[in-house]
């Protein structure tokens, strides 16, 4: 049986390994669907601190596995289908394979909503299309941007965009904002920002660079399509946290984020578990924030498991 088993080899579960590891628990970091997590996808992060110059994701997260394998932790490759937390071991199951632990840390992360267009994967993380206005919005100074979606995260990452681009136009499916009433006010009422309402992005065109040039949209009410010319296409249709396997046993919200207990950012209603990263925080969204909670959650574990013993 592992002291410890962490899931996820994201910023949170590397995190986690690191401290864990160094605290001698030897343990098992289980990688999922999505080696490296979603910084894998984003060619330069310039917002976590100590890299003056800014760092590659991909780099960053391989010099993360390495300081984690340097202190012991081991990464297996194994995709947790179910889970049962019912004993005081908690059991693990990745298809037919099955593995034991004192202490489970969550750190499955969430995957930014897609919209399934074309141009949308060729163009994503560094040629133009993007998931994360807090990480990217630096990189469109004075240049035409769209985001699509009408929700609290559309409005919020379009009136960020504002500090830096000339020109946000929003696009939504729908007339009518889903965002909170203030958010949607403060948003179209800001002089950069221009909506265009009933609408669907059909595709992202890329330009001779193979860069973002413009996308076309297609008008819902009447079918006519159009070209918006940007240089970044900023999609905020929501997240889809990894939680699927923990659905009836441990606390989700609405949205299928898992709630830690009150009082904890980290701690769950089941002694033993904890939860760090995307998965448990639809707020902040940060490789920093998401090392942070993998930091607690590590922390946590070793109090427990010394308190256990
Ligand atoms: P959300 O509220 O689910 O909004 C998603 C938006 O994307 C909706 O407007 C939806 O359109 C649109 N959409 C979904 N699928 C689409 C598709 N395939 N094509 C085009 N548009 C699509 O997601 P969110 O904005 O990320 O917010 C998630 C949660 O976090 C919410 O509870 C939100 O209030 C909260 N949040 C709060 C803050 C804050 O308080 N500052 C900031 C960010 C997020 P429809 O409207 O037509 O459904």
């Amino acid at each position: 049986m592992e002291n410890v088993i962490i899931l996820g080899t994201g910023c949170a579960g590397f995190t986690a390994g690191i401290y864990t590891a160094r605290a001698n628990l030897n343990p098992l970091i289980l990688e999922g669907k999505q080696p490296g997590g979603q910084l894998t996808t984003t060619s330069e992060v310039e917002n976590f601190p100590g890299f003056p110059k800014g760092v590659d994701g991909f780099e960053l997260m391989d010099n993360l596995r390495k300081q984690a394998l340097r202190f012991g932790a081991r990464v297996e490759n194994a995709f947790i289908d179910r889970v049962d937390f019912s004993g005081e071991v908690k059991v693990l199951h990745c298809g037919d394979k099955l593995f034991e632990a004192k202490v489970v840390i969550i750190a499955t992360g969430a995957a930014p909503r897609l919209l399934g267009i074309p141009g949308e994967q060729e163009m994503y993380g560094g040629k133009g299309v993007t998931t994360c206005a807090t990480c990217d919005g630096a990189f469109y100074r004075d240049m035409d941007v769209v985001v699509i979606g009408g929700g609290d995260s559309a409005c919020e990452e379009a009136l960020f965009l504002t500090r830096f681009c000339s020109k946000v136009t929003l696009i939504h499916r729908r007339n009518e904002l889903r965002a909170s009433k203030i958010m949607a006010e403060r948003t179209l009422a800001h002089e950069k920002i221009e909506a265009i309402w009933d609408s669907a992005v059909e595709e992202i065109l890329p330009g001779d660079d193979g860069k973002v040039q413009a996308i076309r949209v297609r008008n819902l009410n009447d079918g006519t399509t159009s070209e918006v010319f940007c240089k970044g296409v900023f999609i905020a249709i929501g997240h889809l946290p990894n939680t699927q396997p923990f659905e009836g046993i441990l606390d989700l919200d609405e949205n299928k984020y898992l709630i830690p207990s009150i009082g904890s950012m980290v701690k769950t209603k089941i002694p033993g578990v904890f939860v760090a990263g995307d998965c448990a925080d639809h707020v902040y969204r940060q490789a920093i924030t998401a090392a942070g909670m993998g930091c607690q959650s590590a922390i946590e574990a070793e109090r427990w498991l010394a308190e256990s013993s």
